[in-house]
C-alpha cells in the first residue's frame, strides 16, 4: 500500500488542546454537581464528541443538563484557547515535510477545529480540508467521518494512514478499513497498540513513519 492521503485527528495530534479541554469540562460539570476532576475527564470523555459527553454526564447525573450547556462551555473553553493552547511539538514541521496531501477529520465542531488551528499557527496547512463530525450521521468511532474525507478527496480508504490519540480514533480507523499510527504521548500506548495503532510518541518520527508505510507493502 501507498499512502495516499494523510488524515490527522485534531485534538491531542495537531493541538495540545486536551488537557485545557478537559480541566474546563470538569470544572463546568463540577459546578453543576457532577463532581469531575480533569482525569476523570480525561478517561470518561475523550475522543468523544460534545453530544457525546454530554449524554454521558446527564445519565451519571441523572438529569440533563442545562439548555446553554454547550455554548457555556465552548465559551469557555475558547477563551481558555486564547490563553494557553500550543501546537503538538514538532508537528507543524512535520506537516510541512509531508509530500502526501493531507487533511484533518475531528469530532469537535468545525468552530471549535478553526479556532484551535488558527490559534496554533496551524490552519494555513489545512485550509479547504477539514472535515468534522457534523458533517455526518455518526462520529467516531464510526467510520463515517474519516470515510467521508477520503470520499471528498477522492481516495480509496485502503491509501489513507490515519493519525489518532485516542482509541476512539484508532476503532474509527481500524472500521474504516485504514492503517493508523497512534500518537501515544499523552496517552496509554497499549491501548492505542491494543485497538490497532502503530504507535509512536514524537511527531519528528512521522515522515519516516509514514515512507516506511509506503514501502513495507
Ligand atoms: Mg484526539
Amino acid at each position: 500500500m501507498k499512502p495516499e492521503l494523510v488524515i490527522f485527528d485534531c485534538d491531542g495530534v495537531l493541538v495540545d488542546s486536551e488537557p485545557i479541554a478537559n480541566r474546563v469540562l470538569a470544572e463546568c460539570l463540577t459546578e453543576l454537581g457532577l463532581h469531575t476532576t480533569a482525569e476523570d475527564a480525561a478517561r470518561d470523555y475523550m475522543g468523544a464528541s460534545l453530544e457525546t459527553c454530554i449524554s454521558r454526564a446527564e445519565a451519571k447525573l441523572g438529569r440533563a443538563l442545562p439548555a446553554d450547556f454547550r455554548a457555556s462551555f465552548r465559551g469557555r473553553v475558547f477563551a481558555a484557547f486564547e490563553r494557553e493552547l500550543t501546537p503538538i511539538p514538532h508537528v507543524a514541521e512535520a506537516v510541512a515535510q509531508l509530500v502526501l496531501p493531507h487533511c484533518v477529520a475531528s469530532n469537535s465542531h468545525p468552530d471549535w477545529i478553526r479556532a484551535t488551528l488558527r490559534r496554533t499557527g496551524l490552519l494555513p496547512l489545512f485550509e479547504g480540508r477539514i472535515f468534522s463530525a457534523e458533517q455526518v450521521q455518526r462520529g467516531k468511532p464510526h467510520p463515517d467521518l474519516f470515510l467521508h474525507a477520503a470520499r471528498s478527496l477522492g481516495k480509496a480508504p485502503e491509501t489513507c494512514v490515519v493519525i489518532e490519540d485516542t482509541t476512539v480514533g484508532v476503532a474509527a480507523a481500524v472500521a474504516a478499513g485504514m492503517p493508523v499510527l497512534g500518537f501515544a504521548q499523552q496517552n496509554d500506548p497499549q491501548a492505542l497498540e491494543t485497538a490497532g495503532a502503530r504507535v509512536f510518541d514524537d511527531m519528528r518520527a512521522l515522515p519516516a513513519l509514514l515512507a516506511e508505510l509506503g514501502t513495507l507493502s
